[in-house]
């Protein structure tokens, strides 16, 4: 027979069926059992009546979290039974035949809960088991639709997804690389990208135009508050664009993703508010603030835009550049406002330079940033020496990006979404690790892999890595 899912179950009334699932929960009467059967689709109540001796044997064995397939006959429930509005409400199963699939320990924590409840290392260390909870499942199953829904908009409006390297070289991002040492190339290592930034702008000296991509990014910090090592970008760029025009199509596409994806969200207010960073400074003392009418609200979404940063800041304590006494705000490769061109190539009034950046905020969480790039190579060349960097170390880091700067790079822009912070206001949800199929712990740790871990002798010996 083959498999009925378990949300068609009540199409198949008065017939017989074979389910796959696990036990979700089991009520052992003596005289019959009832075992509340769960696949990827729904729940659906059974019953072993005494007059099915195997099975109710059989029935009498099972524990929650074991396999089964089970052959049974769907009944209508008697009309008092009916739970409205629940899928399967309206049927039950009337168990003829259990086959154990395969048989579970007892789960490490209940998972019948929404699991905010269970020590977060536990539930962690038994990923897969979370996983079944309904809330964790319900986050997973909306981060795919939501993934969707951006590629098929990207690619309605014409911008291909492009997957960039993620063994390269350092991106100044404000952090910390990971590295990854080559076995072939002793002593020398890759880089795990910060963000697709260089690439994204190599594809427009490509010739690309419009790319997109949803990208793994692995920054090495601190441990602080919500952050993964890695995390995910949706990460885009044009060519021939202004500022405006790339806010516009990331402002389109988030309110069709909410309004398609999360009818029960109201914007606040469309377009999005635009605010200098001086404006939210003095009014909200932040530059991602929380611009919501009523804060009780789950379901106010309150997007606004930020823009007119300064470019430079004065380099501090937590500099991972360490280079000279400037450093960049937001991101190196940004281009001046056009009114600071002149400040920037002749290195004047450093402090009041302002950047084309444009960062987007949600009730009070940074969830994007971008920004026109710098196209003509003597810009990018400046924003560099203003960072104290020697000719050399120009030459030895980003000669690439000049290069192709002075090879026909059209003017571009573009932004990077944090996707996961993004889901996790959508989805209402206390932190990133929540809407994450695999996270690791605040500070940095796979307990379900047990990474990270000492490598093997051989392994070091191969990568020629001695530890003194
Ligand atoms: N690469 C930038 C970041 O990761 C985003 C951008 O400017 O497009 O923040």
């Amino acid at each position: 027979m083959e498999r009925t899912l378990i949300k068609d179950i009540s199409s198949s009334i008065g017939k017989e069926v074979l389910v796959k699932g696990w036990v979700d929960v089991r009520r052992d009467q003596g005289k019959m059992v009832f075992l509340d059967l769960r696949d990827a689709t729904g729940k659906v109540q059974a019953v072993v009546l005494p007059n099915h001796d195997v099975a109710l044997l059989e029935a009498q064995k099972v524990r929650p979290e074991w396999v089964l397939a089970v052959t049974a006959q769907v009944n209508k429930r008697p009309e008092k039974n009916v739970k409205e509005g629940v899928i399967n409400g309206d049927v039950e199963l009337e168990v003829l035949a259990i086959e154990v699939l395969n048989e579970a320990m007892t789960p490490a924590f209940d998972i019948a809960t929404d699991g905010y409840e269970v020590g977060e290392e536990v539930r962690l260390e038994f990923k897969y088991l979370d996983q079944r909870r309904t809330r964790i499942q319900h986050n997973i199953r909306t981060r795919h639709k939501v993934v969707k829904y951006i590629r098929d908009y990207f690619d309605a409006e014409n911008f291909i997804e492009v997957e960039t390297p993620l063994l390269t070289n350092p991106t100044p991002e404000g952090s910390r690389s990971y590295l990854v040492p080559s076995r072939l190339w002793p002593k020398s290592f890759y880089a795990l990208p910060q963000s697709p930034q260089q690439y994204k702008q190599l594809l427009m000296a490509g010739g690309f135009e419009r790319y997109f991509q949803i990208a793994k990014c692995m920054r090495d910090e601190d441990t602080r508050g919500d952050r993964q090592p890695e995390f995910t970008q949706l990460d885009m760029e044009m060519s021939f664009v202004t500022k405006e025009d790339v806010m516009k199509i990331n402002e389109d596409l988030l309110i069709k993703l909410v309004t398609e994806l999360f009818p029960e969200k109201r914007i606040q207010t469309v377009p999005f508010p635009v605010l200098t960073y001086k404006e939210a400074m003095e009014k909200y003392g932040t530059d991602k603030p929380d611009i919501r009418e009523d804060k009780e609200d789950d379901n106010l979404l309150a997007f606004c835009w930020v823009v007119d940063f300064p470019m430079f800041e004065k380099t501090g304590a937590d500099n991972v550049d360490g280079t000279g006494e400037w450093t960049f705000t937001h991101n190196p490769f940004s281009a001046p406002q056009n009114s600071h061109m002149n400040d920037l190539l002749d290195k004047k009034n450093i402090g009041e330079i302002m950047t084309s950046q444009y960062d987007i905020a949600c009730n009070g969480y940074e969830i994007g940033g971008g920004s026109i790039r710098n196209h003509n190579a003597l810009l990018l060349r400046r924003v560099f020496e203003i960072m104290g960097y020697s000719d050399e170390k120009i030459e030895k880091n980003f000669k690439h990006m000049i290069l192709a700067l002075s090879s026909g790079t059209p003017p571009h822009g573009g932004i990077a979404w944090g996707l996961d912070r993004l889901l996790m206001v959508l989805l209402n949800e206390p932190n990133i690790r929540e809407v994450i199929a695999f996270p690791k712990t605040g500070e940095g740790k796979d307990l379900l892999m047990n990474a990270p871990s000492p490598a093997p002798e051989k392994t070091l010996r191969e990568l020629k890595i001695t530890f003194t």
